[in-house]
């Protein structure tokens, strides 16, 4: 019998479990799937806005899929609708537009929202951002702030994270003057440790940022003389024309928690992502899997292969969390962080290689422990950075001569400089989706003849990216070799 699976979410996890849903059933003979997404456009891929706030690529380019495609392949997906709540007894999903909808098995993927720190004046009695204060979530929030840039608006960015720094970088390339006003003693506090933060910081004021440390955003007021300002909490004022806030993501848990599943910080699930419910599963960036909530696609990406196994296969199959690597994605701003990066100076366990050249930007910082990488950052040093995530992601031993690592002296990762036939064939290629060197050469020999082509069958290069340039670089290679 046809199961009916209900996703709440049309957002980068809710969309993709429905492709992968579809992938492993065209037909729908085993499973048919509603998703319902709160925001009024079809799927789209959220982490590209940073692109569109640096003016490089539109909102249309962020569409994961050309307008159509859902309804052509018999995907039933209703946009711009809310589920208001669900009702486990009678398994139903009860929407904003008044439908309902009977499930066998629901998924939420509801994602997560910005969270606005309590900042007097910041949002309006309904709880909404008051104009001119934009809280960087979604595609209606970018266009807001790329629709305010332009040469000499004045931006204060609340938050010196990810987040921040790719919506600082990108104002100032549209001509904006840029304040970043972070509370810590330097930016990314959970991705850099002290010493390549103040490198950052240091590239961030050459680039003609301005970065506040150590401040704090106590209210938002118009002056009738000098307009729009911020007020921090020592007093001090900074003009603002666009405030951009970027200070953290809370979790989307409240229909889950009013439905009597099991919320903590995120919506509570098991391995095979099943909360305290066993018809009702979470993924992405609501679902806390053993303790940990994520914050990045890959993840989510996953979560979502292992539910669409779960429910189209016969196994099932498990989900044992991910080995996260964070990459900033500022323009002339190279910057990886993976696992641990703060050492205490007393654990002989732990060998901690640094390098350090701030005048020409540059850090790097390797963790090792019983010769494996621990954690790593990686900033100005793009030519490392595959191998050592290579590395990282493996578990596979280091060279004992340490500065090698370093250096960049050893070959294998996946970088734009390593030549794709030194890769090894496990060398992960595109992050967001775990695409390895062999899936995209297995994808070549099945008759993928383009990057294009090899994108299609492997998805590698749909996510952030990042991974462009080594797939062309891959696919030249194949050509050359098979000529
Ligand atoms: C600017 C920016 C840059 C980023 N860059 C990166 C990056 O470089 N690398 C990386 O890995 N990650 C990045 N991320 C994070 C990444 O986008 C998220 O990890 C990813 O989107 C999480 O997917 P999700 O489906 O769990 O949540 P979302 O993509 O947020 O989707 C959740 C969807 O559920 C909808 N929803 C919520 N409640 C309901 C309801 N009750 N009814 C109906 N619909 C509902 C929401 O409106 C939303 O559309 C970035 C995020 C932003 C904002």
């Amino acid at each position: 019998m046809t199961k009916r699976v209900v996703i709440i979410g049309n957002g980068m996890a809710g969309a993709r479990l429905q492709e992968e849903l579809h992938r492993r059933d065209p037909g729908g003979e085993r499973v048919t799937s509603v998703v319902i997404g709160e925001e009024p456009t079809a799927a789209y891929n959220r982490i590209l806005m940073s692109n569109v706030v640096a003016g490089r690529i539109s909102p249309a380019d962020t569409m994961i899929r050309a307008e159509g495609w859902y309804r052509e392949h018999n995907l039933q997906t209703h946009v711009g609708v809310r589920v208001e709540r669900i009702d486990r007894a009678d398994q139903s999903v009860h929407c904003s537009d008044g439908t309902v909808h009977h499930y066998d098995k629901l998924v939420f993927a509801t994602g997560s929202r910005a969270f606005v720190p309590p900042i007097a004046g910041a949002l309006d009695d309904d709880g909404l951002p008051v104009p001119g204060v934009v809280a960087f979530r979604n595609l209606t929030d970018c266009e807001a702030i790329v629709s305010a840039l332009g040469k000499g608006v004045r931006v204060v960015v609340v938050g010196g994270g990810l987040l921040g720094l790719e919506a600082a970088r990108g104002a100032l390339l549209q001509g904006a003057a840029v304040t970043v006003v972070h509370p810590r003693s330097h930016p990314m506090e959970k991705q850099l440790d002290s010493a390549g933060g103040a490198v950052l910081t240091r590239i961030l004021r050459e680039i003609g940022m301005d970065v506040v440390l150590g401040g704090r955003v106590s209210a938002i007021r118009d002056d009738p003389q000098t307009g729009r300002e911020v007020v921090l909490t020592d007093g001090a004022t900074l003009g603002a024309d666009l405030v951009i806030v970027a200070a953290g993501i809370a979790p989307n848990t409240e229909v889950a928690a009013e439905a009597g599943l099991a919320v903590d910080h995120g919506i509570v699930v098991d391995d095979e992502l099943r909360t305290s419910d066993r018809a009702v599963y979470a993924i992405g960036e609501c679902a806390q899997h053993r303790d940990i909530v994520y914050g990045l696609v890959q993840p989510g990406w996953e979560m979502a292969e292992t539910v669409a196994e779960n429910l189209i296969g016969d196994s099932q199959a498990g989900y044992e969390g991910t080995q996260q690597i964070l990459r900033l994605k500022a323009h002339d701003i190279d910057l990886a962080s993976m696992g641990e990066i703060d050492t205490d100076p007393g654990d002989l366990e732990a060998e901690v290689l640094t390098l350090s050249d701030p005048h020409r930007g540059r850090y790097a910082k390797v963790v090792v422990r019983k010769d494996r990488v621990a954690g790593a950052v990686l900033l100005g040093n793009p030519e490392v950075v595959g191998t050592i995530s290579q590395l990282f992601d493996s578990g596979a031993p280091v060279p004992t001569d340490r500065m090698r690592l370093l250096l960049g002296h050893l070959t294998g990762g996946a970088t734009e400089s390593a030549s794709p036939a030194q890769m090894p064939g496990d060398a992960i290629i595109c992050r967001c989706n775990t695409v390895s060197k062999k899936n995209l050469t297995d994808a070549w020999r099945k008759g993928a003849r383009s990057a294009g082509a090899m994108a299609d069958a492997t998805r590698a290069t749909t996510g952030c990216g990042s991974c462009q340039s080594v797939v062309d670089g891959l696919c030249e290679w194949l050509k050359t070799a098979d000529a």
